[in-house]
């Protein structure tokens, strides 16, 4: 399968360097329920990794889901609870979205059980004199990391002017916040040489791909807003912390969703959480909906549709049970092929999806619908 590398500016083949494809995503942060944006995120990469073991590859996808965030701090403070009540709260709430999707190629990582990580890390590099303190902060220097802003497509002034993070102390404005001292977030870890903090977003991603995969995995996937400075930062983190230059084969990055114009985002107040989607219209319509764009496309949110899938719904199932003697029960025939050559090609389900609906209506192929009803992760 070829899929679109935002570092590389390519369509790159997704190959396993050590005989396991290993996948890291980007996953919500839980201070809410989680959005049909989220959903978009968690299917496609359900989809993939389904896709790539039934044709025979071995591969471990984590889900990595923010919990340590001053978001969920604020939240907590809102309601007069603990962060870890919040966080505890929305990721049960997070799991249910995920089973009632249908989704089980994810793995579950969570950034809080990797904070003695962060906190090793951060000392190897205050050590080696690439982090440095400023202002109770720890930050990476970047002024000897030549390809910083790459994946972004940043040049170096580009960097300096956006000025991340700024605080007193800092040696260039681009530096990477690793360790975060200097407010109160209501959650917070202690370390006799670093003092009380958090370790920083990035850095926190950085980790649990330290810990898991040793810094060095195939693909980093999420929402195409992450790619700066997110993104960026945990490349430029793996890359000092691995001495590798290319820990990551593929940075891959799915379309943002909107509706009415705008980001659907809880800070917007816009959100359609997947759990009011489940229970109107259940998974099989969501995911039809969704796959009919191709991932790296916005999509805008139309209610209308979406009921369009209704109907769709109701013509797979009619040619899956109505259909008993049909002479292509068991045989797959070049329709599997022409399916499986769209995703092949960058992941494009929409052509698939096409085809799929095709084959439906014609009520004749069904080992290739079959097939393909199980790649899309239908249930009928
Ligand atoms: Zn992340």
């Amino acid at each position: 399968m070829r899929i679109f590398n935002t570092l590389s500016g390519l369509k790159d083949k997704a190959t396993p360097r050590d005989g396991i494809l290993k996948v890291l995503i980007c996953g919500p942060t839980v201070y809410d329920f989680s959005h049909l944006g989220h959903a978009r995120i968690l299917l496609f990469y359900d989809l993939v990794a389904r896709y790539l073991m039934l044709n025979g590859m071995r591969i471990i996808a984590i889900l990595n889901i923010t919990d340590i965030d001053p978001k969920i701090s604020a939240r907590a403070k809102e309601e007069r609870s603990s962060v870890a009540d919040i966080s505890n709260r929305f990721i049960n709430e997070l799991l249910i979205d995920i089973q009632s999707l249908g989704i089980n190629t994810l793995s579950i990582a969570r950034t809080s059980d990797y904070v003695e990580t962060s906190r090793k890390l951060i000392l190897g590099l205050l050590s080696e004199k690439r982090g440095y303190f400023a202002n109770g902060n720890v930050y990476l220097d970047t002024s000897s990391l030549d390809s910083y802003g790459k994946l972004s497509r940043l040049s170096r002034q580009d960097l300096v002017n956006r000025r991340v993070d700024i605080a007193p102390g800092k040696k260039t404005p681009s530096d990477i916040l690793l360790w975060n001292g200097s407010d109160d977030f209501g959650q917070k870890y202690y370390d006799s040489s670093l003092g009380d903090g958090i370790p920083w977003w990035h850095m926190q991603d950085s980790s649990v791909a330290m810990s898991i995969f040793n810094g060095i995995y195939d693909i980093h996937g999420g929402a195409t807003e992450l790619v700066y400075p997110h993104h960026e930062s945990i490349l430029a983190q793996l890359r000092t912390l691995t001495s590798n230059q290319q820990p990551v084969q593929i940075w891959n990055h799915v379309g943002l969703v909107s509706i009415n114009g705008k980001k659907m985002s809880k800070s917007f107040g816009n959100i359609i959480r997947i759990r009011d989607l489940l229970r109107k219209y259940g998974s099989n319509i969501i995911r039809l909906y969704l796959f009919s764009k191709h991932y790296r496309e916005p999509l805008v949110y139309s209610q209308s549709e979406l009921d369009k899938f209704y109907s769709t719904d109701e013509t797979i199932a009619s040619a899956l049970w109505k259909n008993a003697d049909s002479k292509n029960l068991y045989r797959r025939t070049r329709l599997t092929n022409e399916f499986t050559s769209y995703l092949e090609d960058d992941v494009d389900t929409s052509a698939a999806l096409e085809l799929l609906i095709e084959t439906a209506r014609k009520r004749e192929y069904i080992a290739d619908l079959r097939y393909m009803v199980r790649i899309f992760g239908l249930v009928y």
